[in-house]
């Protein structure tokens, strides 16, 4: 079972895979330049043989003389040239008359077997017909078969006697064994060869896709590496600059990532029990003075009074955990409805001048008489009390703080302006992130800040209205949040205007 596993996991592997398509490709190609390669072979081997019983017929018909019906070769018998060539031409040999008695054959042609004479008449015949006065007439060309199985390739025709008085059949051949030989003897050479050479194919390929596959596999050894706790791991570039190369980025990119949020979360949760445990040890503090050392009930009184406010503090850190995970976990749905912004940013601009009076920073708002938005009403001012608090928070008495609202462009414009401290610019990219916040040279956050998780409310609150936000900071001189929301649509707004109308259409 196990060797069966192993081998359906092997067989299914990518580098098993890649090397069979390599070696299947490898083997239809050279399959198929083979078989183009000896079907051209053929062709001009074959051709060879024609052009060469061309030339010997044209020879033939200069040493041929036909006189009074016998049959006679002509050549110098001293030359060893002429010699060897008249012997070629009477290997295979044949010529009757036109009624195809036979008037001289060579022994091989006798072996491949003589024409019978109906035919050789008929080719006469035809032989006759389509001479042109002139021309050579008709070439006529067969393949037989002789006794040792040899093919042999004739070329035949018609030829006169001198004085052109009679018509005779002359044919010549050659055996097509050369060629079947070298054919058969390159087939061979290529069955042999294919696999060899397939072999050599398959193991290049199997070396090939092992290196082009290495980085993959080391990608997932550093991969089952990483944990919670060795987040800092990387896989080294191999500076190829190719896919894997890529894909190694985009993994360390991850893991980068993945690295960021671990960090935050552990910083999260220092930081949640570091801010749950202060409220705490003061409210263990106060109850233990209320139990032992208090007497009269306005110590008593005063203790609880002490308790209470710490609890509120405790309350308000866990709310805003609670509305966080909400928001983020979708479960927070908005609740819109057509709000007046101006009215809303008013109404809360008159609460904060309570806090600003105390803090010693002018408050004033910017804003025109109607500006009208789809919006959760809620969350808006939940956004609004954000950044008021902290505009107030990080802005020293003297300083002003300034609210506007304005409609542009079908959209809707609110900003948040104050004098304060500014933040620092390597802040700036992080400060909508949870739990963050600008820490003081020292490293540690100031203690009147937050948990660092109002701004990333905010710009929860932002995206969830499909809107924008944007910081503009320097230090020392103050801090500008804008917020673009989208406007009311206009079908919405004709929709509101008609309604009134409705009753009216209703009396008709
Ligand atoms: P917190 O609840 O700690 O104020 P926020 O998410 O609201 O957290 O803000 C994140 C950080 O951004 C804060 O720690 C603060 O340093 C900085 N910040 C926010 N608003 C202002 C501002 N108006 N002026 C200066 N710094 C600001």
């Amino acid at each position: 079972m196990a060797y069966r596993r192993d081998l359906r996991r092997f067989t299914r592997g990518i580098r098993f895979r890649l090397t069979a398509s390599y070696a299947l490709f490898f083997a239809l190609l050279l399959v198929l330049v083979a078989g183009l390669f000896r079907e051209r072979l053929a062709y001009t081997l074959n051709q060879q043989v024609h052009d060469s019983l061309e030339q010997e017929w044209a020879a033939l018909k200069g040493y041929l003389k036909i006189e009074g019906g016998q049959v006679h070769w002509y050549y110098d018998t001293e030359d060893p040239d002429e010699n060897f060539i008249v012997e070629r031409l009477r290997r295979v040999f044949l010529i009757t008359d036109a009624n195809g008695h036979n008037k001289g054959a060579s022994s091989q042609y006798q072996a491949i077997g003589i024409d019978p004479p109906q035919e050789i008449r008929a080719r006469v015949a035809e032989g006759l017909a389509t001479m042109a006065p002139g021309s050579a007439g008709k070439a006529f060309w067969l393949e037989r078969n002789g006794p040792d199985r040899t093919h042999y390739l004739i070329r035949s025709g018609v030829v006169f006697d001198e004085g052109h008085h009679a018509a005779y059949y002359v044919a010549v051949g050659r055996p097509l064994s050369d060629n079947e030989a070298i054919l058969k003897q390159f087939t061979w050479i290529y069955v042999g060869a294919i696999p060899g050479a397939l072999l050599l194919g398959s193991l290049l390929g199997w070396f090939m896709a092992g290196r082009a596959l290495a980085p993959v596999q080391e990608i997932a050894r550093t991969a089952q590496r990483i944990s919670g706790s060795n987040l800092s791991l990387r896989i080294p570039t191999r500076n190829a600059g190719d896919e894997l190369d890529y894909l190694i980025l985009t993994f360390n990119r991850m893991i980068e990532r993945l690295e960021n949020s671990f960090r935050q979360i552990r910083q999260f949760s220092t930081d949640v029990s570091h801010e749950l445990r202060t409220p705490i040890t003061a409210i263990r503090g106060q109850l233990e003075v209320a139990l032992f050392t208090a007497q009269t009930a306005d110590q008593y009184r005063e203790a609880m009074f002490n308790a209470m406010q710490d609890i509120e503090r405790l309350s308000q850190i866990v709310r805003a955990l609670l509305l966080l995970s909400q928001a983020e976990s979708g479960q927070l749905a908005l609740q819109k409805s057509r709000l007046n912004l101006t009215q809303v940013i008013a109404d809360l601009v008159e609460q904060f001048q309570i806090p600003a009076e105390a803090a010693r920073v002018h408050l004033t708002a910017d804003l025109p008489p109607d500006v009208p938005i789809d919006a959760d009403r809620i969350q808006i001012e939940r956004m609004l009390t954000n950044l008021l608090s902290n505009a107030l928070k990080f802005t020293p008495p003297g300083g002003s703080v300034k609210v506007g609202a304005r409609c542009i462009q079908r959209k809707v414009e609110i900003t948040v302006e104050d004098t304060g401290r500014g933040i620092p610019a390597e802040d700036l990219p992080h400060i909508f992130d949870r739990f963050y916040r600008v820490r003081d040279a020292g490293g540690s956050a100031p203690p009147e800040q937050g948990l660092g998780l109002g701004l990333s409310f905010v710009s929860w609150i932002v995206t969830a209205h499909k809107g924008k936000i944007s910081v503009d900071s320097h230090p020392g001189e103050g801090t500008r949040f804008a917020i673009i929301l989208p406007a009311p649509d206009a079908a919405s707004e004709t929709m509101e205007l008609t309604q009134p109308v409705l009753p009216k259409m209703n009396e008709l």
